[in-house]
């Protein structure tokens, strides 16, 4: 493949080790396998509530949850909020568990860095430089997702935004691709996994949910990230998938199959 190099922070020529973020005792990085679960969108305290506890007890260590929401249209559920953030905060907190949640604007990464420990640049905005740029003056770890169309070189360089602006703690997460094939809702580039690892020392994560966007491909996809060597997964789970406010009820587990993949993942990989 032709590689640019333009990019040098995120270079494992530059970093030969690989990057370890440790967040309060979790590692994310090295050999360490990090499990991240939860909605696409924080709904009500007692959903948040619920599924945190849910993720604990299956051995997860990080709640995922949307409080802003990038929705393909401007008359979908746009997500709850900055009041989402609160409960999603109390939730983690209550549960033990570090969270994750989506920030689209430069504007709420300070109050989204305040309530979260993980801040999440989606697909759509993997080259919103402004956002990248704001998220390089801080510190708090940055999970950023491929851009649908994003070569690697691409990603990478996004990626060079942030730690070029001073934040080391950025995470490269996988999570489909746009094809000719609309089976799936996007194409999981599992071969982006060795790649990015071979051209970077970033942890790489992997996202099945919206890497296929089917229930029944999470299990075995994710099963097949981690034996290509992702240092984690970011993974959908519902209560009550077919009433969640958002379209991703469709590829969210039940709380008993996430329960069942992460004691499969036992056998691949320690969750530590
Ligand atoms: C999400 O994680 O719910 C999400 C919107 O992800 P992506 O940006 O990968 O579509
Ligand atoms: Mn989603």
């Amino acid at each position: 493949i032709k590689i640019s190099k333009s990019y040098k922070l995120a270079s494992r020529d530059f970093h030969p080790d690989d990057t370890v973020i440790d967040m309060k005792g979790v590692k994310i990085g090295g050999s360490n396998l990090v499990i991240m679960g939860g909605p696409c969108a924080v709904e009500s305290p007692e959903q948040i509530d619920e599924i945190a506890r849910l993720v604990k007890a299956a051995g997860g260590q990080v709640l995922r949850g949307g409080a802003f929401k990038p929705r393909t249209g401007p008359y979908s559920f746009q997500g709850v909020g900055v009041e989402g953030l609160v409960m999603m905060a109390e939730a983690g907190r209550k549960h033990g568990l570090l969270t994750i949640t989506e920030v689209m604007t430069p504007e709420y990464v300070d109050v989204c860095a305040e309530y979260a420990d993980i801040l999440q640049v989606g697909t759509r905005n993997m080259q919103n430089f402004d956002l990248l740029r704001k998220l390089g003056t801080i510190q708090t770890p940055v999970l950023l997702k491929r851009g649908f169309s994003a070569t690697y070189d691409e990603f990478l360089n996004a990626a060079e935004y942030i730690l070029a602006g001073g934040n080391p703690n950025v995470m490269l997460c996988e999570r489909g691709i746009r094809t000719f094939e609309t089976y799936t809702r996007n194409t999981l580039d599992l071969s982006a996994i060795p790649v990015l690892q071979g051209l970077s020392h970033l942890p790489v994560i992997s996202d099945p949910s919206h890497g296929t966007g089917r229930r029944e491909l999470v299990e075995p996809m994710s099963k097949a990230s981690v034996a290509a060597g992702a240092n984690g997964l970011i993974v959908e789970m519902h209560t009550d998938p077919d009433n969640s406010m958002t379209g991703d009820g469709v590829q969210s587990l039940f709380p008993d199959q996430f329960a069942n993949l992460l004691k499969d993942l036992e056998q691949l990989a320690p969750i530590v």
